[in-house]
């Protein structure tokens, strides 16, 4: 039975490439926003640690990318697709409490059953961290006696500026920050502006996780973070408005 990572170079999956027991790593070079510091980062990470690296560019979607970094929708089905050529298990990572359209438990069980049927064989699109968080996955690896220098050397912005420079201003870097936070590892400098102080903090995301639309465990890792640099969940915005 071969196996096979989809590797994105961010803080999910160079974890889970350890937790996996090191299998061989896809990337796949789509053209999206973005993916020059991601095909950077997996070279320079692969060479570190002499990961077993396929680069992919049979799969062009630069006509549906944005620059806002938004998702591109069933990119992961796409992707299980043609990992399938390669591989009986395909390792793409989502955490607990992913719920795109393309990325859950019963989205990936979905893909296995569409796969298994199409390929005549058995495939199993699947994540090893459904039921882990960011934060418990990043306490894993360092429990795991795994280097903190090699974590931060992964990339996760969805609209990065310079190479390898995390914007600190995107949903991406928000939740990197906070499972970092969490772990009490030192983010001076990591990026270039500081997550908490994007002002969709306060007009966003502290009202919203008041309102209960998150996840009761993302609403605790998000409020455990805050309050490492001092941010309450009564810091949001007191407008009328928002208190109706
Ligand atoms: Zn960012």
């Amino acid at each position: 039975m071969s196996e096979i990572l989809l590797f994105s170079a961010g803080l999910d999956s160079f974890p889970a490439w350890h937790y996996l027991g090191k299998p061989p790593i896809l990337y796949f070079d789509s053209g999206h926003y973005g993916g020059q510091q991601e095909i950077d980062t997996v070279r320079v990470l692969a060479a570190a640690h002499g990961m077993d690296l396929e680069i992919s560019s049979e799969l062009d979607l630069s006509r549906r990318a944005t620059p806002q970094g938004d998702l591109i929708p069933f990119r992961n089905v796409l992707f299980a697709m043609l990992a399938a050529f390669r591989a009986d298990v395909i390792w793409c990572i989502g955490v607990k409490g992913d719920h795109t359209a393309d990325k859950s438990p019963e989205a990936f069980a979905r893909m296995s059953e569409m796969l298994t049927a199409f390929a005549g064989r058995s495939i199993r699109v699947d994540s090893p961290f459904w039921d882990m968080t960011k934060s418990e996955i990043v306490a894993w690896y360092l429990k795991a006696g795994l280097p903190v220098d090699d974590l931060l050397q992964t990339f996760s912005c969805a609209t990065p500026g310079a190479a390898f420079t995390h914007c600190g201003r995107c949903p991406s870097c928000l939740r990197r920050w906070i499972a970092l936070a969490n772990n009490d590892i030192d983010t001076s400098g990591h990026f270039a502006s500081p997550p908490w102080n994007w002002d969709r903090i306060r007009t966003y995301y502290l009202p919203t996780m008041a309102r209960g639309v998150y996840p009761a465990h993302r609403v605790e890792e998000f409020h455990r973070a805050m309050a490492t640099v001092g941010i309450t969940r009564h810091d949001g915005p007191r407008t009328p408005r928002e208190e109706q």
